[in-house]
C-alpha cells in the first residue's frame, strides 16, 4: 500500500481513532484542531458521558486499544427507573453479562489523543481550519476568518470536525450535495451528583438512572471518581421548559415537584443550573460523504444524531472500522472506489440510527414508565428468551450486535406491528405467557418471513 500524506480535521473521538487506524498502514498523519490540547485544559467546560456499546468496542479492539479504554469505563447492565411515588426499579438491558459502558467523553478523548500520538500521528492544536481546496486537498488555517491563513497541501483530507463541520460546509457549496439539519424542540443541560465523602457512588453505579417525566427527563451516568454526570433533557420553550426556569426559586420549585428524590443528591444543583449552558440537539444528514479520492467525512460531520440511543460515537467508530475493512479489501489502492463503497455502505445505516435515536426520546422520557409498555417488553423478552433465533429485541439488535442499523430499523418496525396486534388481545395482562400468544407471535413473524 502506498503511504499517503493525510490531514485529519478534528481531534475529537472520530479524528483520533481514525489517526490510529491510518497509522497502521504507515500513512503520514497530521491532525488539526481549533481547540487547545484537551490534555492540558483543566476542565473542558463540558463533560458529556457516553454510553459505549459493542460497535464502539469492536472498533477499539480492532486496533488493540479496547483493553486500555475499558479501564476508564463503568459497565451499566440496566436502567434504574425513578418514577414519582414508586420505589426505584430496574430494567435489564440484555442477557446476563451484557452491558453498556459509561465513559467520560473528555477522559476518553484525552486518552485517544495520547494513543494516536504514540502511534506516530502529529497533532496541531489551536489551528482552526477556515477553508478547504477540495480538488487539491489543501487546507487553510489561521486565527481569524479575515486574517492571514497558512496553506497546507496533502494527498487526502478527512473531515472529522463534528456536526458543524467546516470541511462539509465546503462540500455543501457543490451542486447535487444533499444536506438537512433539524433541531429538536428539546435541549439539554449537564448537572452533577458528587461522590460520597468516602468516594463511593450515591446511587447504584452499574445502572443508567432515568427519571422519566413525559416531555422531559433526567438521566445520570456513573463516573470512576464516584460522581454521576446528569443530563436534563427538556423543551426549550413552553410549560416545563428551560425558558420557564429563570431563577433559583423557580428551579428549586420545579425540582421539588418533579425530582424530589434527587434533592439531597444534588447539593450543587442551583449553581450547576446557572453556570452550565443549555445546549441544542441536532440531527444532520448529508450526501455524498466524499469528494473524488481527496476528501471524506467521518463521524458527526457526516451524520450527527440526537443522543437518545447512545449511539452517536458508536456509529462514528463503526464508520472507521467499516472504512478500514474496505481499505483492506482494496489493498489501499483505489481511494475513490474506497470512499464510494464506504459512503454507500454507511449511509443507509446512519440514516436508520438517526431515526431510531429520534424515536427513542419518546420511549425513554414517557414510555419507560408506562404499564402497557412494560408489559409489551415483558412479552417480547419472554418470547425472545424462548426463541432466541426468532426474536432479537430492537434495543438488543442496535446495542449488542453488529447487524446493520438499517436492518434493525426494518425488523424493529415489523416486530412493533406484531406487538401492536398482541397488545390488542383481550385480557393480555393475564395471558401474556400463554401458548396462544406465542402462536400468534410466530404467525406474525411468518407473515413477515423474518423467522
Ligand atoms: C448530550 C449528548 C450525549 C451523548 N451521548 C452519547 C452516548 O451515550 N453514546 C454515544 O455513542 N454518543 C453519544 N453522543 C454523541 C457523541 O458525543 C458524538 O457522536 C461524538 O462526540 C462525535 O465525535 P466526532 O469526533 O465525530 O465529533 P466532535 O466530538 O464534535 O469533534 C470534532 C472536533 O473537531 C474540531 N473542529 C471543529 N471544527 C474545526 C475546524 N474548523 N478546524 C479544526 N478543528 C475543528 C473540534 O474542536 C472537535 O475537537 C452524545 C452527544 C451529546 C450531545
Amino acid at each position: 500500500m502506498q503511504a499517503k500524506n493525510i490531514a485529519i480535521v478534528g481531534s475529537g473521538l472520530a479524528g483520533s481513532l481514525l489517526a490510529i487506524y491510518l497509522r497502521k498502514y504507515n500513512h503520514q498523519v497530521t491532525v488539526f484542531d481549533r481547540r487547545p490540547d484537551i490534555r492540558e485544559v483543566k476542565f473542558s467546560g463540558r463533560s458529556i458521558n457516553l454510553a459505549m456499546s459493542i460497535r464502539g468496542w469492536n472498533a477499539l479492539d480492532k486496533v488493540g486499544i479496547g483493553e486500555e479504554i475499558r479501564k476508564l469505563a463503568i459497565p451499566m447492565n440496566k436502567r434504574a427507573m425513578h418514577v414519582n411515588n414508586q420505589p426505584e426499579y430496574y430494567q435489564y438491558y440484555g442477557k446476563e453479562g451484557e452491558a453498556i459502558y459509561s465513559i467520560s467523553r473528555g477522559v476518553l478523548n484525552r486518552k485517544m489523543i495520547s494513543l494516536a500520538e504514540e502511534s506516530g500521528a502529529v497533532f496541531r492544536f489551536n489551528e482552526k481550519v477556515w477553508d478547504v481546496n477540495l480538488p487539491e486537498a489543501k487546507i487553510y488555517t489561521g486565527e481569524t476568518e479575515k486574517g492571514e491563513w497558512k496553506e497546507y497541501a496533502y494527498d487526502m483530507i478527512f473531515g472529522c470536525d463534528g456536526a458543524f463541520s467546516r470541511v462539509r460546509h465546503k462540500m455543501q457549496r457543490r451542486s447535487r450535495f444533499d444536506y438537512s439539519q433539524d433541531f429538536l424542540d428539546a435541549g439539554y443541560k449537564e448537572l452533577g451528583i458528587p461522590a460520597n465523602d468516602d468516594g463511593t457512588h450515591k446511587l447504584d453505579k452499574n445502572s443508567l438512572h432515568i427519571w422519566p417525566r413525559g416531555k422531559f427527563m433526567l438521566i445520570a451516568l456513573p463516573n470512576l471518581d464516584g460522581s454521576f454526570t446528569c443530563t436534563l433533557f427538556m423543551p426549550h420553550e413552553g410549560e416545563n421548559s428551560f425558558e420557564s426556569l429563570t431563577n433559583d426559586k423557580e428551579v428549586e420549585e420545579f425540582w421539588k415537584q418533579n425530582f424530589p428524590d434527587t434533592m439531597d443528591l444534588m447539593p450543587t444543583l442551583l449553581r450547576d443550573f446557572e453556570n452550565n449552558p443549555t445546549s441544542a440537539l441536532v440531527t444532520m444528514k448529508c450526501y455524498p460523504w466524499s469528494y473524488w479520492d481527496k476528501v471524506a467525512l467521518v463521524g458527526d460531520s457526516a451524520h450527527a444524531i440526537v443522543p437518545f440511543y447512545g449511539q452517536g460515537i458508536n456509529a462514528g467508530f463503526e464508520d472507521i472500522s467499516v472504512l478500514d475493512d474496505i481499505i483492506g479489501a482494496y489493498k489501499g489502492e483505489n481511494w475513490q472506489e474506497i470512499f464510494e463503497k464506504y459512503q454507500e455502505t454507511r449511509k443507509p445505516s446512519t440514516d436508520a440510527i438517526a431515526e431510531l435515536s429520534y424515536r427513542n426520546f419518546v420511549e425513554m422520557s414517557s414510555k419507560t414508565a408506562d404499564a402497557n409498555f412494560l408489559l409489551r417488553k415483558k412479552i417480547e423478552k419472554h418470547f425472545s428468551e424462548k426463541h432466541p433465533n426468532k426474536w432479537i429485541p430492537l434495543y438488543t439488535r442496535v446495542t449488542f450486535t453488529h447487524r446493520p442499523y438499517a436492518e434493525a430499523l426494518e425488523i424493529g418496525d415489523q416486530q412493533a406491528a406484531i406487538m401492536d396486534e398482541i397488545m390488542q388481545i383481550e385480557n393480555i395482562e393475564n395471558v401474556w405467557d400463554s401458548e396462544e400468544v406465542e402462536k400468534q407471535i410466530i404467525a406474525g413473524l411468518n407473515a413477515y418471513q423474518v423467522v
